[in-house]
């Protein structure tokens, strides 16, 4: 490897001696049109290489009548060199002094590798030599880049904790740590892979996002705004990601179930996320979004529906009737939702009959994320008693979603209105097979039974159970 230490320190006693104008290229316009047969209009980093190809930063290779970019390849220093110097708007310097023992007169890069040492932006590698034809490494780019272009410092706290996992301790973590504050460069799957070669499309892009503004990843300064307080975790095995909130939009690629990504925007159905640098978006339905700071249940979109009403008394034994019961409960349950922050929707907040579907059309047209049914339960047998909660894998297409929230809510229940644990149960009943998003129904306790009606129509017990309703819905969305 490089002597890296060595670069880093003649950086540091170049970085003086020069400023750069930062946003030199920052109006040019973009030509659209390809310029490179191996950059095509599907290739990730096509606008980012058109860019600097129209700036004339970078020219790639003539290959007979075309001209090639060959994207893949590694960068090496030397093409790294004169990248970063055409970039900062400087020339080659064509007489002057280089000592390196790599670099003979005849060099094409000599003039842009001088030009690069003067500037105080590369150096050689401790020894006697530039290495022209090494590949340039991602930390090595990381100090390049910083120090080319002067990026000012996010503070040094949030320099000295690393972004990356493969970066605690390492040499360049505060470089690297830069380019990420300033949307430049964000890894992959959480690391930075910082030993590794990067290729020309990959420095190309870093470059382009480093020398215009609009070419910057939207992550970073919306942290830095408190903008993405919303986590959204995948639940579905494949989710469409489109370039416009729309099922019509242009698919820019896909997400995998358990992903988890920063929501910066919900609208209607359709969350908006960072993807490969841009702005994208996915259908909310599939993601289980989680409020990060502070309670996990703020700014979710709860229908709370209480069972039955007006026509439909529901269940009814020993002078109780389920529609009151469950309306009282509902009532409790979205107090306490609501007291943390969540968006709770009634289907009913009198005694009223909306029909079932009505209930699952107030939950599609309100964009809910979560359904939860209240009811008590009835059976012949007086001796039934103990609370269960349903819900339906059968078309819902978030089953295994609401077979978590079920567990959670159940397992509270039972604990703190110290029912008999019927368990969970997978039903296909109307208002969960209907909808959509993750949805239970709950069932209390047995009307029929003298124990559990004591409980169900006693003011205590309906806090009670509303409050283990809460406490599930909590756990559910604090659980990753
Ligand atoms: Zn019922």
């Amino acid at each position: 490897m490089l002597g890296k230490r060595h670069v880093y320190c003649l950086l540091i006693v170049f970085l003086a001696f020069f400023s750069v104008p930062m946003h030199s290229w920052a109006n040019t316009e973009l030509k659209q049109e390809g310029r490179f047969v191996d950059v095509g209009d599907g290739h990730w980093a096509k606008n980012e290489i058109d860019f600097l190809a129209h700036a004339q930063i970078i020219n790639g290779y003539q290959v007979g009548q075309t001209s090639v970019f060959r994207p893949a390849q590694s960068v090496t220093r030397a093409e790294a060199a004169k990248m970063i110097v055409s970039a900062l708007g400087q020339t080659e310097w064509k007489d002057g002094t280089l000592s390196f023992q790599d670099i003979p007169a005849n060099h094409w890069a000599r003039g842009w590798i001088a030009r690069a040492v003067q500037l105080g932006i590369m150096g050689g590698d401790g020894t006697a030599n530039f290495r022209p034809n090494d590949s340039l490494s991602r930390a090595e780019m990381s100090i390049v880049l910083v120090n080319a272009f002067s990026l000012p410092s996010k503070g040094a706290a949030v320099e000295a904790a690393s972004v990356f996992k493969d970066t605690t301790g390492h040499w360049a973590l505060a470089h690297i740590n830069r380019l990420y504050y300033h949307g430049i460069a964000n890894g992959r799957d959480g690391q930075f892979f910082p030993k590794d070669a990067i290729s020309r499309a990959e420095f190309a892009t870093l470059l382009a996002r480093t020398i215009n503004d609009q070419f910057r990843l939207p992550l970073p300064d919306l942290i830095e705004q408190g903008k993405t307080n919303i986590q959204g975790t995948v639940t579905t095995a494949t989710l469409n990601v489109r370039q416009t909130p729309a099922a019509t939009g242009v698919l820019v690629g896909t997400l995998q179930k358990g992903q988890v990504v920063d929501v910066y925007d919900l609208n209607g159905y359709w969350a908006k996320i960072a993807y490969n640098g841009q702005f994208a978006y996915v259908h909310k339905t599939y993601l289980k979004l989680r409020n990060i700071a502070g309670s996990p249940v703020k700014g979710r979109i709860i229908v709370v529906d209480a069972g039955h009403g007006g026509k439909d008394p529901g269940a009814m034994s020993g002078g109780a009737n389920e529609k009151t019961i469950v309306l009282e409960v509902a009532k409790f349950v979205k107090e306490k939702l609501e007291k943390a922050g969540a968006t709770v929707i009634m289907t009913r907040e009198t005694d009223v009959y909306p029909t079932l579907q009505d209930r699952v059309n107030i939950a599609k047209n309100n964009y809910a994320e979560m359904f939860v049914s209240i009811h008590t339960n009835s059976a012949t047998n007086t001796s039934a008693k103990g609370a269960e909660v349903y819900y339906d894998s059968s078309t819902n297409p978030n089953g295994e979603e609401s077979k978590k929230l079920a567990q959670y809510i159940q397992e509270e229940i039972v604990r703190m209105a110290n029912m008999v644990d019927r368990g969970v149960k997978n039903s296909g009943l109307y208002v969960l097979r209907n909808n959509s998003v993750t949805s239970v129904l709950v069932e209390l306790g047995f009307i029929s039974n003298a124990e559990d009606r004591a409980k169900l129509t006693s003011a205590e017990y309906q806090n009670l159970y509303a409050e283990a309703i809460y406490q599930g819905i909590v756990k559910y969305y604090t659980s990753q």
